[in-house]
Order: structure tokens, then C-alpha cells, then sequence
């Protein structure tokens, strides 16, 4: 089979800005034609773009991305294949959900602290049924007019190291894997680029992880080349895609920039075998 396959997207069911339908629309326009959601701690969308999916000729395959810490690093594992319907997935997921809200709580009284007088029921107007994260609270600081915009929201407030941060509730990436297989799934170390050293990286390669995302936006080639190698070298699968939020990170472009060929869903599928 061939086509384009964007493997790491999100929508409203955690920070994305789209639907699962616009979603799809945009997708489809950009030219792709196997999709994976990957919202965070939350599978909410995957049932209904299944289902519209089929209708638009693009098939779309359940993931998920889960948040993981070694030695206080964000770890991001992504899970593809997993069964929505697994319960222990979902008791768990609904526990990460949880936590996110009780962070988010927590963040909003810290804000406070700070003389951003943020109403918290601002923060769950712009986060609706999703997975509630800093992307909303930093939207909502800029709708309420405390910030001047989104990235100033994360560089004095609600980045790592910035007084109003939180860290958030993380299991081990050896939890998460075992979540995922347990789920019927693959997991993925998601854009390794981004913070994972190397010494974790081989520490998560020694967990089990069953392969590397090694296309992503902050990816330079070279990077994705030796993540490529790294996965060769040790009998890894390949995923990619573009992380696209749906504008939020000025990422309206990525769509059908950053992608993998059908033939790496294949193999997923293979080893799944
Ligand atoms: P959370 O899951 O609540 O920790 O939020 C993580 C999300 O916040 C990431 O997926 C990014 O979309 C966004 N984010 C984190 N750090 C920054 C930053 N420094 N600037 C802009 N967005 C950020
Ligand atoms: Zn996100
Ligand atoms: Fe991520
Ligand atoms: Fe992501």
C-alpha cells in the first residue's frame, strides 16, 4: 500500500485547536491518507475519525501520547494500535486526566500568587472535555488579557523553571510501555530530539520500546538519520508525523510536511503479528 502517513496528531480532546472532523478535512487536503491520533492521556477522538476516516478514504489508526519522567526529564511514549476499549488503558488514563486537572488547579492558584487574577473556570471554558494542560491556561491568560501572547504565557509563567509551573503527574516509561502492550499496542519514543539524551534514550530502548519517531518537526535531517540508524541498529520500528496542534504553535503548515511512508504502518502491523 502506499501514501503518506502523518503518525502524531492532536485535536480539542487534549491541546489540538481542531476537531477530529476539521481534522480530518485538513489532512485530507494536505495530502495524507493514513493518520494516527496521538491526543494527550485521551483516546476520545479515535472512535469518530474511525469512522469519518472511512468515509474520506483516509484510514486512521488509534494512538495515544503518554507523559513519562526519568530523572525529572519529560519523557513522551507514543502508543499506536492500542485498543480504546482496553479498561486498564482507561482507568488509567482517567487517573492522568485527574491529576492534569488537580495541576491545573494548582498552577491557576499559583498564578494568583502571582497577582494574575485568572478565573479557573476561564481555564476549563478553553479546555472543554479535553485533557486539561498548560496549553489552555496559557490561552485563556491571553483571552483574559494578562498576557500579550501564548509563548509569553509559557516564557514567564508556565514553562519548566517558571513560577508558575507545576510538573505534572508522570509514570515510569516502563509503566507506560507495559500500559500500551497490555493495550495491544506499539510504543514509540516520541520526538527524542527534543530533550532525550542519549543515555536515556538506550535506557528506553533497553525497556522495551518497540520503536523511535524519528520524523518530527524539531528533527533537522541529520537528526532523523541517526535516529533512522539507531533503529536500524537495534531492530526498532519507524514513526513520524507533525505534532500538529492546529495553529497553536504557529504549525498551520506542518500538515503533509512531516511524514512517514504506509510502508512503516505496515511493518507496525507485522510486528504486531
Ligand atoms: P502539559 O501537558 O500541560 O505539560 O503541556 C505540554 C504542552 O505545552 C506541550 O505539548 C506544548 O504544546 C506546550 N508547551 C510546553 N512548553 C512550552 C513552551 N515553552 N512554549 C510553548 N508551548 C509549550
Ligand atoms: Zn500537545
Ligand atoms: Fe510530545
Ligand atoms: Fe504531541
Amino acid at each position: 500500500m502506499d501514501g503518506k502517513a502523518d503518525l502524531h496528531l492532536h485535536t480539542s480532546y487534549s491541546d489540538g485547536a481542531f476537531t477530529p472532523q476539521d481534522l480530518l478535512a485538513h489532512a485530507s487536503r494536505a495530502g495524507l491518507t493514513i493518520l494516527s491520533i496521538t491526543d494527550h492521556d485521551n483516546t476520545g477522538a479515535l472512535r469518530e475519525a474511525m469512522e469519518l476516516g472511512s468515509t474520506l478514504g483516509i484510514e486512521v489508526i488509534s494512538g495515544v501520547e503518554l507523559s513519562t519522567t526519568v530523572d525529572a526529564q519529560d519523557i513522551h511514549l507514543l502508543g499506536y494500535f492500542i485498543d480504546p476499549e482496553n479498561e486498564i488503558l482507561q482507568e488509567h488514563l482517567a487517573i492522568f486526566r485527574a491529576e492534569r486537572l488537580r495541576r491545573a488547579e494548582r498552577i491557576v492558584q499559583k498564578l494568583h500568587e502571582l497577582k494574575l487574577p485568572l478565573p479557573f473556570e476561564a481555564v476549563l471554558a478553553r479546555a472543554g472535555t479535553a485533557s486539561i494542560g498548560r496549553p489552555h491556561i496559557a490561552a485563556a491568560l491571553v483571552e483574559a488579557g494578562l498576557v500579550d501572547n501564548y509563548q509569553a504565557a509559557f516564557g514567564r509563567y508556565l514553562g519548566f523553571g517558571k513560577p508558575a509551573y507545576e510538573r505534572k503527574y508522570q509514570v515510569s516509561p516502563r509503566e507506560a510501555i507495559r500500559m500500551v502492550a497490555d493495550a495491544g499496542g506499539l510504543s514509540f519514543i516520541a520526538h527524542p530530539g527534543n530533550a532525550i539524551d542519549e543515555r536515556v534514550l538506550f535506557a528506553l530502548i533497553k525497556e522495551g520500546v518497540d520503536g523511535i519517531e524519528v520524523v518530527h518537526p524539531s528533527h533537522s535531517s541529520e537528526r532523523t538519520a541517526y535516529y533512522r540508524g539507531i533503529a536500524e541498529e537495534y531492530f526498532l520500528l519507524t514513526s513520524g508525523g507533525s505534532d500538529f496542534h492546529g495553529g497553536r504553535r504557529n504549525d498551520l503548515d506542518v500538515l503533509g510536511r512531516f511524514s512517514v511512508p504506509a510502508e512503516a504502518v505496515d511493518k507496525m502491523r507485522r510486528r504486531l503479528r
